[in-house]
């Protein structure tokens, strides 16, 4: 498909004409100094445009491009947005409805949503027929747990503003952390995954089983490492202590910390980091400075990704300076050998990047965790997002419906623990048999003591496994006093522990209890059916009376021993008031799954 692709922004539109298949671009034409002197770049020629409105300029770019395109067929266009709030969490077809809602966040990206909101009402105008995607740089942040996108603010005050951590660059975290795990030869979703988006706004990810948990940006683009222009992360303290000593307006503080701060306001010559670099070896101590500041902060936010995801299998550089410069990578990579990443300084010094070679790796090769540099490449994940949209678009919904089943707290038991808790030789008995074929309910139980209180009677599923799980719901966390991760079955690595107390004896666990991320059973002929494989993530929607109900984020599981049947915990079934016999239909096009329900 042929994408064209429209980034519109405070002084300039981009926009590039993407094959999805080839990856290639086709045309690239843009308008930049709109503010000042209007000029208009397209296939290596340049003209200037008289200054007049922005809505005029927009217009008469999009006109020539237009006149440019007409060689070439278009299937659609997508649109960059700054901002999708808790609106969007995926791309989404462009109707009425999601105009205004594009204009509502507009409170929360004064600056970009109206300026992303004019190009896509100007295209529209100007390509009618064309379906047009809007693709939130957000969205890839809604997976942020609730502990991570929370700002400790009263909370009714933080509600009704709407005042919240939803991060930003969420396109690139989500491309480059695809390809390192494409060049590792891996599934995302088996990895931990550091990303560091160094451009001229710079954010950082941390990416667990391919779901982003930590992200520096937070409610808006000003939240974490020294950017370009913007200071990134300071004690808040300081603009009470500024607007009364330096007489700063509300304005004034926004231009210092958006526009005057970052490697400009410490090195006072350049928000550019090849300058900065430059002028430090001539011996510029405030550049100099400015160098430190900018890599120490990444490499504190490194240690604290790990930290919180229990360990990174790899860090990747990406964005201009992440891309391009080596001392950059190398003050920030170095020293990181008690975490396991070890640089390999030669291979560090030789990374060129290109369209053909987007991935370098430059750890030494006994290096455990891998550091990567990976060319960034938006517009064509932009491009990609549309097109599979569209293409999802055309589908009808003629798939069977899936049952939805509420699985209580329970444990998956070895049968050493088996036998320490209830004697040598001892084999579980079957009360009941689950849905799933050859898992079954046992007649046994055993308390789960947690530091805070003891949960009695939870039954144990049979057979026995290789490894112990048990898996609780979030109210069941609190009154344990255990903090467990959202986990998919299978996957204890890093989970915390928890002592089990049988009729013949207790066990402490070292590892073992999680929250069970809600996830679909199904066999591999029903995975034909949906179009989906192990592993993917999709949206359910629940019909439920009045109510529709759309669980995003749910995990395919795909075995041919299961049958198929979507598991919740009892606190998403208690909150979604799902009863018996539920039933959940695969969510195919974002219309279904936007707007119309209450997502969970
Ligand atoms: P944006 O965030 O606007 O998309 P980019 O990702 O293109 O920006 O990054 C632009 C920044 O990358 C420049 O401001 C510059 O600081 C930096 N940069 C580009 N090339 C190099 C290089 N060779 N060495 C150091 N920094 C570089």
């Amino acid at each position: 498909m042929n994408i064209l692709v429209l980034n519109s922004g405070s002084s300039s539109l981009k926009a590039a004409l993407i094959d999805t298949v080839s990856g290639n671009t086709r045309l690239e034409l843009s308008l930049e100094r709109m503010l000042d002197q209007p000029i208009i770049k397209c296939k290596g020629t340049s003209f200037n445009l008289v200054l007049e409105g922005r809505k005029k300029l927009l217009e008469k770019a999009l006109d020539h491009l237009k006149g440019q395109c007409s060689d070439h067929e278009i299937h659609g266009l997508g649109h960059r947005v700054v901002h999708g709030g808790e609106a969007f969490s995926q791309p989404i077809l462009i109707e009425d409805e999601v105009e205004k809602t594009i204009s509502d966040l507009a409170k929360l990206a004064p600056l970009h949503n109206p300026l992303n909101l004019l190009g896509i009402q100007v295209a529209k105008a100007a390509f009618p027929s064309m379906p047009h995607i809007a693709v939130f740089d957000t969205a890839f942040h809604c997976t942020l747990p609730k502990r991570a996108r929370t700002y400790a603010l009263p909370k009714e005050l933080a509600e009704r503003h709407g005042i919240r951590r939803y991060g930003f660059h969420g396109t690139s975290h989500a491309y480059v952390a695809e390809l390192a795990a494409q060049h590792l030869g891996q599934d995302l979703r088996q990895l931990n995954i550091i990303t560091c988006h160094l451009g001229n706004g710079c954010s950082m990810a941390a990416i667990e089983y391919g779901r982003s948990v930590e992200t520096s940006m937070g409610m808006t683009p000003l939240e974490g490492l020294v950017m370009g222009t913007r200071s990134g992360d300071i004690d808040p303290g300081i603009l009470i202590y500024l607007k009364d000593r330096a007489d700063l307006t509300l304005s004034g503080l926004d231009d210092l910390l958006n526009k005057q701060s970052g490697l400009k306001g410490l090195s006072g010559i350049s928000n550019d980091m090849r300058d900065i670099i430059e002028k430090a070896s001539e011996g510029d101590e405030d550049c100099r400075l400015a160098m430190q500041v900018f890599a120490h902060r990444v490499r504190k936010y490194i240690g604290a990704y790990a930290a919180t995801m229990g360990g990174v299998d790899a860090i990747v550089f990406t964005g201009g300076i992440g891309e391009n410069s080596a001392v950059i990578r190398h003050r920030i990579a170095q020293r990181l050998d008690f975490m396991g990443a070890l640089i390999n300084e030669d291979k560090n010094t030789d990374v060129e990047l290109s369209h053909e070679n987007p991935v370098a790796d430059f750890a030494m090769n006994h290096s455990r965790v891998r550091l990567l540099a990976v060319k960034t490449n938006e517009q064509l994940s932009i491009a990609q997002q549309s097109a599979k949209l569209i293409a999802e678009e055309n589908k009808v919904n003629t798939l069977p419906p899936i049952p939805v089943a509420i699985s209580a707290r329970h444990m998956h038991i070895t049968q050493e623990t088996l036998e320490e808790l209830f004697g040598k030789g001892y084999q579980l008995t079957e009360k009941k048999p689950l849905s799933q074929p050859g898992q079954f309910a046992a007649n046994e139980t055993v308390n789960i003591v947690g530091p805070k209180n003891t949960i009695e009677r939870v039954r144990i599923l049979g057979p026995v496994r290789s490894k112990n799980q048990i898996e609780i719901s979030r109210t069941d966390e609190f009154f344990l006093g255990i903090d467990a991760p959202i986990r998919e079955s299978g996957k204890v690595v890093n989970s915390p522990g928890c002592v089990v107390v049988g009729p013949k004896g207790k066990v402490t666990l070292n590892e073992g209890v999680i929250c069970a991320w809600r996830h679909i059973h199904m066999t591999p002929e029903d995975a034909a059916l949906f179009q989906v494989k192990d592993r993917d993530i999709v949206e359910i929607k629940i019909e439920n009376g009045e109510r529709s109900l759309t669980f995003g984020n749910v995990l395919i599981r795909v075995s041919p021993k299961y049958k198929l049947e979507m598991h919740i915990d009892t606190d998403e079934g208690n909150a979604a008031e799902i009863g018996r016999n539920a039933m959940g239909a695969l969510v195919l096009t974002s219309k279904e799954a936007h707007l119309k329900s209450r997502r969970i």
